[in-house]
């Protein structure tokens, strides 16, 4: 209905009424009022490697800064031919077949590609399958397009992987896709052949659209191996994710790309949509595209940093250990990305408001952490943690949590 305002109100459009992004959301302002007044906060909240002195490979940075002079103007709107064809060779190594130039974007982050995917997609009330918990961006691109976001169980008690069953469950009429984060934040759970295989037979079965978000592909611990989904299959549609951000540590530099591959020829309408689209943001951040190239073809440092003594692992190890020793606190071990997602026990942690619960403990320790209904999970017994941090801070983060739940536990 359409409500009345009044004539001094300069009111949001009813588009975003159901969107929301917590990962950034009331918490986070309260942390920046904090800082405002003065106040030191570790925040763990957001994957963002740079600030934690993740550098980024500088031969990517100097390509950046070598072509600067040469990147005044737009590109195509697809992107740039040396970025493209960069992915697209990256294509084949990874075996995702029959992969074209025309079949790859760039986007200012993938964050951009994943609300022109929905917007292209979706009529009212359409659904996209989505894990609970979800990166949440996706669940907010979805609403925004007017569709519908339908979660699927991630279970917790089976490394988070997607429970099948409930996923199968889930298909309507209205269905258009399954959206797979594999590896998967905020869990970091890293998917085998089988699952993926069980989700592309749903796909088939059902004429279902797979999107596959794999920004964390390359960060990988102990024996976990990633496949990319459009490896498995060709002969259903799917959109592939992937970008700077994590993997070579240039959030900032806002540079991302999406592969369509398999069935592509059932998907001419809906691709004239996104070709659309992609052609009213005029081109992607084209600095930023010059980089991929050598990202793509140069030394792999992220290698280092997962290995065991590498940074990440042991930054890792570390947490994880430290979690697992708080009383009624158990954290499934991430195989893959940046991010611990434990539970804490409703027995010992009775938690009502999980928002109200990263408040105070921002309140009390100055850490800022995520909850996990931030993350569309409908439990309010997790959080998010970034282990970005080197070990001494990190350690004492964790610390400082859980005094903070010896405290919660007494009260
Ligand atoms: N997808 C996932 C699963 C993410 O975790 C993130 C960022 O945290 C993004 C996409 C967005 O990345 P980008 O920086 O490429 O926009």
């Amino acid at each position: 209905s359409d409500e009345v305002y009044p004539m001094t109100t300069i009111s949001k459009s009813h588009k975003l009424n159901a969107v929301c992004y917590d990962i950034r959301g009331p918490v986070l302002a309260e942390a920046n009022r904090m800082e405002e007044d003065g106040q030191r906060i570790l925040k763990l909240n957001i994957g963002n490697p740079a600030p934690f002195g993740f550098n980024a490979p500088d031969e990517i940075v100097q390509d950046i800064i070598h072509n600067l002079p040469n990147a005044e103007g737009y590109c195509e709107s697809k992107g740039l031919f040396s970025a493209r064809k960069a992915v697209m060779q990256h294509c084949q190594q990874l075996g995702i077949d029959n992969v074209e130039m025309n079949d790859i974007y760039m986007g200012n982050g993938v964050s951009e590609l994943i609300v022109l995917t929905m917007q292209a997609l979706l009529n009212n009330g359409d659904e996209l399958l989505i894990p609970s918990p979800d990166y949440p961006l996706w669940t907010a691109a979805v609403k925004l397009a007017g569709g519908n976001a339908v979660h699927y169980r991630c279970d917790e008690e089976n490394g988070w992987f997607p429970d099948i069953e409930d996923m199968a469950a889930k298909i309507t009429p209205r269905t258009r896709g399954i959206l797979l984060i594999n590896p998967n934040n905020p869990t970091g759970a890293v998917y085998s052949k089988e699952l993926l295989e069980q989700v592309i037979e749903l796909a088939r079965q059902h004429d279902l659209i797979l999107y596959s978000d794999e920004i964390y592909d390359k960060i990988l611990y102990d024996e976990a191996r990633h496949i990319p989904t459009a490896s498995l299959a060709d002969d259903i549609f799917i959109v592939t994710f992937n970008g700077l951000s994590k993997s070579y540590r240039l959030a900032g530099i806002r540079s991302g790309w999406m592969i369509l591959s398999g069935a592509k020829h059932k998907a001419t309408n809906y691709i004239e949509g996104i070709d659309m689209l992609a052609s009213m943001r005029l081109c992607a951040n084209v600095p930023a595209q010059h980089g991929v190239q050598t990202a793509l073809g140069g030394f792999q440092s992220i290698n280092n940093l997962i290995v065991d003594g590498g940074r990440l692992y042991d930054q890792r190890e570390l947490a994880w250990q430290k979690l697992q020793a708080i009383p009624g606190v158990s954290c499934v071990k991430p195989q893959g990305a940046i991010y611990l997602f434990p539970r804490l026990d409703p027995e010992i942690y009775p938690i009502e408001d999980d928002e109200a619960f990263v408040l105070e403990l921002l309140q009390q320790e100055k850490i800022l952490l995520v909850q996990g209904s931030a993350f569309n999970l409908s439990d309010t017994q997790h959080v998010r943690i970034v282990f970005l941090p080197h070990q001494e801070v990190l350690g004492d983060a964790v610390d400082r949590f859980a005094a903070f739940l010896e405290r919660y536990r007494n009260r």
